[in-house]
């Protein structure tokens, strides 16, 4: 397993790990197989979205600021409720294909950490597994 250390900067923020993630795949040696990206904490996740246009990495940030407003009436004592739920909608782990010894992924998308209240240093763990060539 690779683990990579992402340094987050604002309290929400998605940002562009692909090429870290192609590398951690490149050095596995796997030619044919699957990676796992599996984000451990409970205030980030991981999507798969557009790493095109930044505008969607901003749309995405303010439409689950209006899904999940932090000014609801949580319960949980940390004061970080609307994060929790935000992780826990974007989801914590993306599966991929590896084939040919690189990740498949379609033309416009990227693997996407998400950062819901940082700033904060995290980790993404990635698993590779399948035939090596
Ligand atoms: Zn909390």
């Amino acid at each position: 397993m690779t683990v990579l250390e992402v340094r987050t900067r604002g309290r929400e923020e998605v940002s562009d790990i692909t090429a870290d993630v192609a590398a951690a795949v490149a050095r596995s040696g796997v030619k044919d197989g699957l990676c796992l990206v599996s984000v451990p904490h409970t205030t980030a996740g991981v999507t798969i979205n557009e790493n095109a246009d930044p505008d969607v990495k901003t749309d995405i940030l303010s439409a689950l600021k209006h899904v999940v407003p932090a000014s609801l009436p949580f319960r949980h004592g940390e004061g970080n409720s609307d994060a929790h739920v935000k992780a826990s909608l974007v989801g914590s782990s993306a599966t991929l294909i590896v084939e040919e010894g690189k990740l498949r992924l379609g033309t416009w998308q990227g693997v996407c950490f998400c950062e819901f209240d940082g700033p904060r240093r995290r980790q993404v763990w990635v698993k590779v597994w399948g035939e090596k060539g």
